[in-house]
């Protein structure tokens, strides 16, 4: 039996985990950790019956603990319930798919506990990369990846030698705009910007994906996870999401993962590494399918993508910096309080004004995470 706690249970990678869990009678759930779904939660307690569980605020969980009276299960809040379900003795993996540098503290504390990390929280690794990594080493805990694009990777490097890899090919599908010119995005609806063309996610990575930010996170998560140089790293646009990524070897040879767009698989690749279980649902019909094709990212349109590059070679606490700043403006367009175009133009403006600091501790990434929120509230 292996015991799994889950943070952000009641979202998109959190349900479809836990429906891998319904699948495979060897997992058990011991704690889960979500925002403020509390119907969803107390559904998920009832099924799965963890011992702890874990909402945004007081007021979320007070209502739980009514709803949940004729249960046995402990109720935590805040992000001391988060570090908490992070550190559950009896569990062995945390998956972390809470959406944003909230994951960053109790990614740390489950790592310091010897828990194996399956990651889906990609913010975490944007802006703390430089501490976790070296700290999952030293406590010698593996952090698999539950990204699509970097599950492939990782899958294209089974059996191989990592010091004879040359380049990553990291595939995007475009998002809903693609083919688009800036005076076409000059008027997007939030609506457009949520009609993801393959896959179904939560709203934040969405609209990360529409304006290709969610390409450049990948990118910077890619180099953490695989300890490659940026210059090792190529975005290649490729709208039928079926080649989730790509590794080049140094004799030319390129090794990918092929399947449908469907999370599932590299959530279950995570939890079951180095096996594969079987799964039910669609498979590739390369007659059905006819033809594949490839494109460079526009990133002249999507400025998203070059700034998020930009961050990434500046390095140190810049990505914190674009990722807050990325984080706050989809807040904002989400509310519908700026338009599509203002996303970039305000992650811009966060990074011309931060002076950046080398190799920031936990401390100084929040704080300018803080100091991007602040910059942006006052102006918007
Ligand atoms: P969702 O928005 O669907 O879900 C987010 C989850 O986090 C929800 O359970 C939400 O709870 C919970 N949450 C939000 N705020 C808090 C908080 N303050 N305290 C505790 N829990 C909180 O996101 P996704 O599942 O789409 O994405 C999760 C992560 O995985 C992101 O980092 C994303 O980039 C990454 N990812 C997602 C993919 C996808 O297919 N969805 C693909 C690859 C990566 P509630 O709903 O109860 O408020």
């Amino acid at each position: 039996m292996k015991k799994i706690a889950i943070l952000g249970s009641t979202g998109s990678i959190g349900t479809q985990t836990l429906e891998i869990v319904r699948e495979n009678t060897d997992l058990e759930v011991v704690g889960l950790a979500a925002g403020s779904n509390v119907e969803l939660l107390e559904k998920q307690v009832r099924e799965f019956r963890p011992r702890l569980v874990s909402l945004q605020s007081e007021k979320f969980c007070k209502e739980l603990k009514l709803r949940l009276a004729d249960m046995e299960v402990e109720i935590v809040s805040g992000m001391e319930g988060l570090i908490q379900i992070a550190e559950m003795e009896e569990s062995e993996v945390l998956i972390t798919a809470i959406v944003g540098m909230i994951g960053i503290q109790p990614t740390i504390a489950a790592i310091c506990k010897g828990k194996d990390i399956a990651l889906a929280n990609k913010e975490t690794l944007v802006t703390a990369g430089h501490i976790i990594m070296p700290l999952a080493a030293q406590k010698g805990v593996s952090i698999l990846p539950v990204d699509s694009e970097h599950s492939a990777i990782f899958q294209s490097m089974q059996g191989e030698n990592r010091a004879q890899v040359s380049k990553l090919l990291i595939t995007a599908s475009g998002g809903p705009f693609r083919g688009k010119t800036k005076a076409d995005l000059e008027n997007v609806q939030l609506e457009d910007a949520l009609k993801h063309p393959n896959w179904a996610m939560g709203n934040k990575i969405t609209i990360d994906s529409a304006t290709l930010v969610n390409k450049g996170l990948e990118v910077m998560e890619a180099k953490w996870l695989f300890h490659v140089d940026f210059d090792q790293i190529q975005v290649v646009v490729h709208p039928q999401s079926i080649i989730h990524s790509m590794v080049e070897y140094v004799d030319g040879g390129i090794i990918a993962q092929l399947g449908m767009p469907d999370m599932k698989l590299p959530i279950q690749y995570a939890l079951f590494y180095p096996n594969r279980r079987p799964m039910a649902g669609k498979r590739v019909d390369f007659y059905e399918l006819g033809s594949i094709t490839f494109e460079r990212p526009d990133i002249e349109t999507f400025t998203g993508l070059k700034l998020a590059l930009r961050a990434a070679r500046e390095g140190g606490s810049m990505p914190t910096v674009f990722n807050a700043a990325n984080e706050e403006a989809v807040r904002l367009f989400l509310q519908r309080k700026i338009r599509f175009l203002q996303i970039p133009e305000i992650i811009e403006m966060c990074m011309q004004a931060h002076k950046r600091i080398e190799n920031p501790e936990v401390k100084a990434i929040l704080a300018a995470e803080q100091e991007t929120y602040e910059l942006i509230r006052a102006k918007f």
